[in-house]
This record gives structure tokens, C-alpha cells and sequence, in this order.
């Protein structure tokens, strides 16, 4: 186990400025603009790719920083260049873990190169849990995978929906229902390749925020995949299916939820991408509070801004401490008897879309205008307390947690 420090080590920090410098030389000034246009940024995806931050070698390099500090620093950099952009940059991430946490060895080495592609032809790809009836309430998802035994094939048929890169994926993975008599227990995920028929892209939603990253539904009509598209294998599944209808009919109740559980690990991911946008915002504010002059002083001269600006900071350094010892925890595999993953992203991603409406207000009419950052970032950090579970089912996993309740 890594001692613990507070204290980064060199290499820590030289990646941290290393990535400080790729999101304010690139990310940054490309801002503006990929979010009027809401579209993919290809060529930003491109530059991180030729540095090598587009890569799978990049981040399972920093997953495995044995002080758990690797993940959390970069996201928090990159997304303090721009939310969107970043997350076209870490999206494909996202089913790069599915295939990691449930793949075999030769899935991980087929698929995940075709997730990124190459620097001369960069990739991304898509992770499709969620449906128009099953957000939040995972349990409730309808897609089916059937298995055609006499092809070796499975056949989805279904609709995702909000999927990050969904229909411009090169590689989607889905996740679909093989037993609906055991809610999540009967899921599984498959590997959709590259042109398979039947897969095809919905609506793109015009969204609120994050606007370059590209957000749409998945359609999934008669999708036949090869069995060793299934993530794991079929013997590995069917032993998992046994266990599950065993327990089941020990319990004699309805198998809970234990899908949001699993996400305890990841979740301060997310909460590192908001302290990278409320870091962002109070930069601006700080820096604006202290140049603007009313009543012949700088407005940061007022205690009403000065005060703010001291909360904005201490919710944020209280943000990144959450998640830094949540990402300490997952990494040296401690239980977190009081979920505090869901702690670190429940917490951050509230202080984000705080921080970034104080920072609309210090700007004053700038702060409302496209002119100035702010007012992006306000809209971008709305998205940190919806994906990977609201903020209601962050206190829903913490308080059943501390109440030693099922989470379901
Ligand atoms: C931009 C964007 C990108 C996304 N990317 C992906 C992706 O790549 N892959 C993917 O699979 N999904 C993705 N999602 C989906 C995201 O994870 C869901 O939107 C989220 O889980 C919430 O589900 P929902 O939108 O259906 O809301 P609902 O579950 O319908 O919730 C609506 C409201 O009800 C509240 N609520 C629901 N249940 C309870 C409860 N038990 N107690 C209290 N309150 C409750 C919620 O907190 C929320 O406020 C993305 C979403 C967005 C917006």
C-alpha cells in the first residue's frame, strides 16, 4: 500500500503540468468555438492522440498511480481546459473499462486498439447503458441479448439512449438484459464491432452544456454479434446466471440492484472533471475581482465579493480532498463502509455548479455573456449531478450505506 502523502511526487507533478499545459495551449482556446459548433472535436482528439493523452497506455498508466491520485489529477487539468473537450478526450475511456473490468485478455487486446485507433486515424467509443426507461432504475432496462446457439451469434434488439459517442463510435458496448428474472444480475455487455447492420444512431441531442461531446441515442435492431462478442465468455456468464437464480430462490425475493454500488470506484473520476471546472471558473473570478473597479477599488475590496470567493475555495480544495481520498481508497482496495465515492462526486459536482454561479455573479453582465468563459462552464458543470448517477442517487447510495441497508 502507498504511503500516504500529501505531498506529490515529481513525476506526479511534472504529468500534472504536462497536462496543465496540453489544456491551456490547446483545450482552452478551442473552447468557445467546439461548443457554438456542438460538434465532436476530431482535430483536438487528433492533437491529444499525437501526445499521447489520446491512449489507453496514458490512462492505464495513471490508473495504476499506486497513491490512486494518477486518474483524479488528469481529469481535473483537462477538464479545467474545457469540459466538452475533455470529455471527447476521455469519453471512449468509459468502454475502454467496460471491456477492462469484464473482458478476457484477447478481448481487451482485439477491442480496445480499435476504441482509439491511431494518431493518424483516431476512433472513439460509445458505452451504452442507459434507455428512455431505465436511467437511474438500471434494473429496469429492456434491451435484450438472445443467444442463437445453432449460429453462435447473439441478437440485440433495443434502444439506448444519452450515450456519450453513441453512433459514432468505431466500437459500441452495450449492455443489454440476458435474464429478466434477475433485474441487473441478467445483464451482460457485448462488443458491438465496427459496421455491424442493425446498429444505427437515433437523435443527437442538442444539450444544455458539454456541448462538443457528442450525445445521442442507439438503436439496436436485430444486431447479430459473434459470440465472442459477449464481455467475459459464455461459460463465465452462464456460471454467474446459476449463481444469481440460486440466490434468488434462496431469498425468495426479487435480486436487488447491485449495479450502483459498483460505481464506488469510479465515481471520483467524475468528481475530479467538476473540481476541474469549479477551479476553472473561480480562476476567472478571482482574477476579474481583482482588476475591476468600482466605486474607485477593486470589487474584490468588498467583503460580499471577497467572501465568496473565499467559499468558492474552500469548496473546492474540500472537493478535491473527497475525491483524492476516495481514489486512495479504491486503489489500495479499502471498503467504503460510507460510500465515500459517492461521497467525493456528490459533493464536487454540487460545488461546481455552486462555484460557477458565484463566478457568473462576481463577472457581473460579463459573467452572463459568451465574452467571457464563465457562463460556459456554469452550463458544462450542470452535467456533473446527472451522468453516472444524480445527486439524489449519490445520497440515496450514501445514506442506505450508512444505514446498512441494500442498495437498490
Ligand atoms: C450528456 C450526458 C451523457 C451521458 N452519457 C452516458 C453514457 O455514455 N452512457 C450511458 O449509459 N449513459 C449516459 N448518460 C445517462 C445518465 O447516466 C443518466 O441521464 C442518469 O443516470 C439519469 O438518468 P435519467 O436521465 O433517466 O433520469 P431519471 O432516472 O429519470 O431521474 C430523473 C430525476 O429523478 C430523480 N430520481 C430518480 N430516482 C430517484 C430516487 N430513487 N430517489 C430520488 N430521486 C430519484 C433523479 O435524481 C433525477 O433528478 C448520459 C447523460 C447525459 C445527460
Amino acid at each position: 500500500m502507498a504511503e500516504f502523502t500529501m505531498e506529490l511526487s515529481d513525476e506526479q507533478k511534472e504529468v500534472r503540468d504536462w497536462l496543465h499545459g496540453f489544456a491551456a495551449d490547446v483545450i482552452r482556446p478551442a473552447a468557445a468555438e467546439w461548443d457554438e459548433r456542438e460538434e465532436t472535436p476530431w482535430p483536438v482528439i487528433q492533437e491529444a492522440a499525437k501526445v499521447g493523452i489520446y491512449s489507453l497506455d496514458f490512462y492505464a498508466q495513471q490508473y495504476f498511480d499506486p497513491t490512486g491520485l494518477g486518474i483524479p489529477m488528469a481529469m481535473e487539468e483537462l477538464f479545467w481546459g474545457d469540459a466538452g473537450i475533455a470529455l471527447s478526450i476521455v469519453g471512449t475511456g468509459l468502454a475502454a473499462v467496460g471491456v477492462l473490468a469484464n473482458g478476457t485478455e484477447e478481448q481487451i487486446g482485439t477491442w480496445i486498439p480499435q476504441m482509439y485507433g491511431d494518431a493518424n486515424d483516431v476512433k472513439v467509443a460509445a458505452f451504452c447503458s442507459s434507455e428512455p426507461d431505465a436511467g437511474s432504475d438500471v434494473a429496469s432496462m429492456r434491451t435484450r441479448a438472445v443467444y442463437d446457439e445453432a449460429k453462435d451469434e447473439w441478437v440485440l434488439n433495443g434502444t439506448k439512449t444519452w450515450a456519450t459517442n453513441g453512433g459514432i463510435a468505431n466500437v459500441h458496448v452495450v449492455v443489454a438484459v440476458v435474464d429478466p428474472e434477475l433485474g441487473s444480475k441478467g445483464h451482460a455487455s457485448f462488443i458491438v464491432p465496427p459496421d455491424t447492420p442493425g446498429l444505427s444512431q437515433g437523435q443527437k441531442f442538442k444539450k444544455h452544456g458539454i456541448r462538443a461531446s457528442h450525445t445521442a441515442e442507439v438503436i439496436l435492431d436485430n444486431v447479430r454479434v459473434p459470440g465472442s462478442c459477449l464481455l467475459g465468455g459464455k461459460e463465465k456468464l452462464d456460471a454467474r446466471l446459476a449463481r444469481a437464480r440460486e440466490k434468488a430462490k434462496k431469498g425468495g425475493e426479487r435480486v436487488k440492484n447491485a449495479a450502483m454500488a459498483t460505481f464506488e470506484a469510479s465515481r471520483p473520476a467524475v468528481g475530479a472533471m467538476a473540481v476541474g471546472t469549479a477551479r476553472a471558473a473561480y480562476e476567472v473570478a478571482l482574477e476579474y475581482a481583482q482588476t475591476r473597479e468600482q466605486f474607485g477599488r477593486p470589487i474584490i475590496d468588498n467583503q460580499g465579493v471577497a467572501f465568496q470567493l473565499a467559499d468558492m475555495r474552500t469548496s473546492i480544495d474540500a472537493a478535491r480532498l473527497l475525491v483524492w481520498r476516495a481514489s486512495w481508497m479504491a486503489i489500495n482496495g479499502k471498503p467504503f463502509t460510507a460510500a465515500e465515492g459517492s461521497m467525493s462526486k456528490l459533493f464536487a459536482s454540487e460545488t461546481a455548479k455552486k462555484v460557477t454561479a458565484q463566478a457568473i455573479q462576481i463577472l457581473g453582465g460579463n459573467g452572463y455573456t459568451r465574452e467571457y468563459p464563465v457562463e460556459r462552464m456554469h452550463r458544462d458543470s450542470a452535467i456533473y449531478t446527472i451522468f453516472e448517477g444524480t445527486s439524489e442517487i449519490q445520497r440515496l447510495v450514501i445514506a442506505r450505506t450508512l444505514a446498512g441497508m441494500p442498495i437498490r
